[in-house]
């Protein structure tokens, strides 16, 4: 198995990608420490884990909060003893998220903490843990928003996931040193509530977007999923600094 005996966190575990990444890191042989601000649907996650014969516990945590982030690193080392792989997943896109001229300063800082400062959090109590065992990786979820422009605009959510991108460079920069590997994912348009729930529920809003992907499909979470199970896994041992883009061609597409 790929994750024989590693101790995985995985941030917004009660839906869309976190929790197929849950399911998938469980079945290679990782134990999971599925967190959620939705405590109930981190609950879920391993609930399906645990059937399947896997190992997992749930923490309910808001990745924006000093306090959360603290409580998911010491449930993680307290459960299983270690963390070795920080999968900073959680992340929002409202909709009243829109132009820097029309979207309100509230949502706005609401984006960037729970986008950003939530990665920086994760960080803050995850790394030590890593760079006490002298290994460790980190997998931060940006997006391709964050490296093209959009007439659709979604500024707070575009500029917090360009910051994800820049802060994991600096990160494997740092803690490379140290056997701390970062990198960053950054997945085209994937099915899952973030998305469906509201931007895909039109038509014509999901045919305008189906249009620019040259694979003719919206992603699936396994699509970006076994990606990470490659960044989580010993094979991807000098990968370091990466941003690494699964969006079925979107980002390289000019007509
Ligand atoms: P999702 O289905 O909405 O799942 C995200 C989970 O994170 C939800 O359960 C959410 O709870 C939880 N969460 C939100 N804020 C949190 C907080 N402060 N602390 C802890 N958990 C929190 O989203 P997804 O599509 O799987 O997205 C996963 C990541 O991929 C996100 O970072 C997203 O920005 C990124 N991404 C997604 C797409 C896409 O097309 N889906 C594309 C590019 C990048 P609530 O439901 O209560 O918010």
């Amino acid at each position: 198995m790929r994750l024989e005996n590693k101790v995985c966190l995985i941030t917004g575990a009660g839906s869309g990608m976190g929790r197929v990444a849950s399911q998938l890191f469980a079945r290679e042989g990782a134990r999971v420490v599925a967190v959620d601000v939705k405590g109930n649907e981190a609950e879920n996650t391993v609930e399906l884990i645990v059937k399947s014969g896997g190992k997992a516990v749930a923490v309910q945590a808001d990745v924006s909060s000093d306090i959360g982030a603290k409580k998911m690193v010491d449930a993680a080392v307290k459960t299983y003893g270690k963390l070795d792989v920080l999968y900073n997943n959680a992340g929002i896109f409202p909709e009243k998220d829109h132009s820097v001229i029309d979207t309100d300063s509230e949502v706005w800082d609401k984006v960037y903490q729970v986008n950003l400062k939530g990665v920086y959090l994760g960080c803050k109590y995850g790394i030590p843990e890593m760079i006490k065992a002298g290994r460790g990786s980190v997998i931060n979820i940006a997006s391709f928003v964050a490296l093209v422009g959009c007439t659709v605009p979604q500024d707070a959510y575009t500029a917090s996931k360009g910051g994800v991108i820049s802060i994991t460079k600096s990160l494997a920069v740092q803690f490379g040193p140290k056997g701390v590997r970062s990198n960053a994912i950054c997945p085209g348009p994937i099915e899952t509530p973030l998305l469906t729930e509201w931007l895909l529920k039109e038509p014509t809003e999901k045919a305008k977007r189906l249009n620019r992907i040259p694979m003719g499909r919206f992603g699936k979470p396994e699509d970006i999923v076994y990606l990470a199970l490659y960044l989580a896994s010993d094979e991807s041992s000098w990968t370091n600094g990466a941003v690494l883009v699964v969006d079925g061609g979107i980002t390289s597409n000019y007509f």
